[in-house]
């Protein structure tokens, strides 16, 4: 589904993370957590590619103006990283904004009851949210959020509030564990006997460090990718990634956009990519 949002809201969380909240057409109040969509930043041709954001939040607010019906909502939570998320970073509320979504598949919630494990790396914490939203409804949940220092590690409170159990780590110890928040994963897995359902957004190497403790204690994991993409739609095939089957003679290819971006972790190759 193609729509203009109008945004309500955009402002910088942290330094150089922003949050922008947009209005939303009823249909995205469907979207799976772990969904994405595909934005136009600018309303010029350059940049012409839009740029894939996982939807951090969905909801309902009331408009400024008295005798408003509730309104749907979508946030996004993105690191300014170069020209298109600078860009977005300008955007005033009352600013329109084309978009394209929700794309893409979602995460498998599992059972109810069991034990959720939820892996963020810096700005990967963004499709966790409506994740965690969903899963507390249900089951236990515990967030484990990283980054290099306290200011990657965003939106805790957000998380406490939903009752989520919140461990943090920073590589220079200025938030939590001073370490990786993998460490500290592993850490709770070793208390517990193994138990739980993993899902996790965040950097390449923290994704496979994941990925290896999910195939060691043989707990199930899904992994949320968020490398490059042109299209968003399967037609490019700009975001390819290996599968677990990939050989020079036969190989495996995973369109992201279309059959990820979330994926059972085993079922992509790991080494080397
Ligand atoms: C499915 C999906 C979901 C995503 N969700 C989010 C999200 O919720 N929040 C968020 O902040 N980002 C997310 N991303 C990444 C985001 O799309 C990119 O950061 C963004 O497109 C960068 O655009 P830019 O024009 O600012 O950077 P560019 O000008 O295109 O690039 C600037 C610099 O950043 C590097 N870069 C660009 N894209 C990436 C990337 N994907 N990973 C690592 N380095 C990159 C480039 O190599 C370059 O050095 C997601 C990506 C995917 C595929």
């Amino acid at each position: 589904m193609q729509f203009k949002s109008m945004i309500i809201d955009n402002v910088e969380v942290s330094p150089g993370y922003w949050r922008m909240r947009m209005t939303a057409p009823p249909e995205l109040m469907e979207a799976h957590p772990g969904q994405f969509v595909m934005v136009r930043v600018s309303q010029s041709i350059d940049p012409l590619i839009r740029r894939p954001f996982g939807i951090f939040d969905i909801g309902l607010y009331q408009p400024a103006y008295t005798g408003a019906a509730l309104q749907s909502y979508f946030e996004i939570l993105y690191k300014v990283l170069g020209k298109g998320t600078g860009m977005l970073s300008e955007l005033h509320e009352t600013d329109l904004i084309d978009i394209l979504g929700p794309l893409g598949k979602g995460f498998d919630k599992g059972s109810a009851g069991e034990e959720k494990l939820i892996v963020g790396g810096g700005v990967g914490l963004a499709p966790l949210y409506l994740l965690a939203k969903e899963l507390v409804k249900d089951s236990p949940v515990r967030l484990f959020a990283g980054g290099k220092t306290k200011d990657d590690v965003l939106c805790i409170t957000e998380f406490e509030r939903l009752g989520v159990e919140c461990y943090t780590a920073t590589e220079d110890g200025s938030l939590g564990e001073c370490g990786l928040v993998t460490d500290v994963l592993e850490c709770r897995l070793d208390s517990t006997a193994n138990k739980g359902r993993i899902f996790a957004c965040g950097p390449h190497g923290m994704l496979k460090a994941v990925a290896a403790i999910g195939k060691k204690r043989n707990l199930p994991t899904q992994v949320s990718l968020e490398g490059y993409m042109a299209c968003g739609m399967g037609a490019c095939l700009g975001c390819v990634r290996q599968g677990s089957e990939h050989t020079p003679e036969t190989p495996d290819y995973r369109c992201v956009c279309t059959e990820g971006p979330v994926f059972e972790a085993n079922d992509l190759k790991w080494e080397g990519n």
